[in-house]
């Protein structure tokens, strides 16, 4: 059994292209113009050693590419539902525009497995285009330049790892990898210059936090507790400010601005039914912040879900720190504690040394060090390290532990720097990014994250070749 993918992306990201690509020929027009192919078509592809229909969406927009027609939001519809796996893709040369973001909320929304695609990645400056691409929390991008078909050997593993094995290869057999260690490399350009992206640290704007978790862990009566102790102390003159989605509050004279869940207001029966798993609510939530804090209880161990958030609050971007609420109500506390920071940190390796702190929310205990975590945190996923210091940190690394050969050639690493914050990101050009291994770029992150002291925050990681 083969399966059907759709080509999925707002107009001129290169969709013929890809389709092209895949199909081996000329079937689809191509063209500056956006909207220049006319019909929905469906041909066999071959990436490798996958066989599979491809269906091509490109051109149904027949209005201005700066809204999306409901004709072609209804035909992308379509072929998402007809589809198995989904091929988004964004161009890694423009950036991301809000039409990548409209289209991407449709993807998540059918549920169905995605390869976030970066195209035109052999551009200049494409690395800022790629970071951004994460920030749709479709997982990682795939660099990749369709007209140039180089970053399609990694196109493949990753159609392999969305579908599973046996789906994407219509078998239960193990495939070798070996055979396809690619002959195309990603070619990429100037390193971008971070000094360029002034993104400095900024305590004066409010901070923003969203409060997350099951339902009954605690969230209200959290939220509370931080605004009514905020109510005692500066009196009620001081007054807290509410609109529609926030409530603005300082902690210690920090500005912090809280997204107003529906646990705020008092409950009714029918809007805690609505509350329950409103994965809308909670992904609003938490693109809406920059701190997540995840509310868990501490009675009950960790649940899919709550991990299911955690990989959302990581995907998106945002640093997660996390309360376990009713500590009043345990024994041991400080077994329970080790237990559950060990648990963590062994579910969640993305964000080592992520602050997990014990509070009451219902006795108000532990709240000034959930607060003091959140303000750590922020400033960790706002940090910036110099190109200067992290070459030097390569250095050690190189000298320490090397990349490995691969096929008798031993891979080098040439430069890192930093190309984003927030989270931070970065970019290390090396000789074959396409056959670096995936447990030394772990590797890479780790010691970086140990080096620059940045737990708890997702760090990202783009490789370029360097020549
Ligand atoms: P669609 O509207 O999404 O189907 O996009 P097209 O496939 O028609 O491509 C739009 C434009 O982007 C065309 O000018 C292509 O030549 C160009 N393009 C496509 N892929 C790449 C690529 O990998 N790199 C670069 N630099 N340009 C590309
Ligand atoms: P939400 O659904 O996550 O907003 O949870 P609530 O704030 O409504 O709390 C659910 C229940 O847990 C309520 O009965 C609270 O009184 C109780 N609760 C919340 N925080 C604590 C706490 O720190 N200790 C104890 N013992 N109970 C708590």
């Amino acid at each position: 059994m083969s399966f059907k993918a759709a080509i999925i992306g707002r107009p001129n990201v290169g969709k013929s292209t890809l389709f092209n690509r895949l199909v081996g020929r000329k079937l689809a027009l191509v063209d500056d113009t956006p909207g220049v192919t006319r019909d929905r078509r469906i041909h066999a592809a071959k990436l490798y050693d996958l066989a599979f229909d491809v269906i091509d969406t490109a051109g149904f927009e027949d209005a201005p590419a700066a809204s999306l027609p409901g004709r072609m939001r209804a035909q992308t519809e379509i072929a998402i539902e007809e589809a198995d796996v989904i091929f988004f893709v964004v161009d890694a040369k423009a950036g991301l525009i809000p039409d990548d973001r409209t289209f991407a909320n449709i993807v998540r929304r059918s549920g169905k497995p995605v390869v976030l695609v970066a195209n035109k990645a052999e551009a200049r400056n494409a690395q800022g285009g790629l970071l951004e691409a994460w920030e749709l929390g479709l997982g990682e991008p795939v660099p990749l330049s369709a007209e140039h078909g180089i970053g399609i050997p990694d196109l493949r593993d990753a159609v392999v790892e969305a579908l599973g094995k046996e789906r994407a290869l219509g078998t239960g057999d193990e495939d070798d990898n070996e055979a396809l260690a690619a002959s195309e490399v990603l070619i990429g350009e100037d390193i971008t210059d971070p000094d360029s992206e002034n993104t400095a640290y900024d305590e004066s704007k409010p901070l923003r936090i969203a409060v997350v978790g099951r339902p009954n862990a605690g969230k209200s009566t959290l939220i509370n507790a931080l605004i009514g102790e905020e109510r005692l102390l500066t009196g009620p003159e001081a007054g807290i400010t509410r609109d529609s989605i926030s409530v603005d509050w300082t902690w210690q004279d920090r500005q912090m601005k809280l997204f107003d869940t529906a646990g705020m207001r008092r409950k009714s029966k029918v809007q805690e039914k609505l509350e329950r798993l409103s994965v809308s609510d909670g992904l609003r939530a938490i693109r809406f912040a920059e701190i997540v804090i995840i509310v868990l209880d501490a009675t009950i161990p960790f649940e899919k879900q709550d991990l299911q958030i955690a990989d959302l609050i990581i995907r998106e971007g945002r640093a997660p720190v996390i309360a376990f609420n009713k500590w009043d109500l345990i024994d041991n506390p400080q077994q329970v504690l080790a237990e559950l920071r060990e648990k963590t940190e062994r579910l969640l390796p993305q964000v080592r040394g992520i602050q997990a702190v014990p509070v009451s929310a219902e006795t108000g205990r532990g709240l000034d060090r959930l607060m003091e975590a959140v303000m750590r945190t922020h400033k960790v996923w706002n940090s910036r390290v110099s190109t200067g210091r992290l070459n030097r940190w390569l250095e050690g690394i190189l000298a320490y532990h090397p990349p490995p050969a691969v096929a008798g050639r031993r891979l080098k690493i040439k430069y890192v720097t930093q190309a984003k914050t927030r989270p931070p990101g970065f970019v290390v050009s090396c000789s074959r990014p396409d056959v670096m291994p995936q447990s030394y770029v772990r590797y890479l992150v780790n010691s970086l994250r140990e080096a620059f002291d940045m737990p708890g925050v997702p760090i990202r990681m783009a490789l370029r070749t360097s020549d």
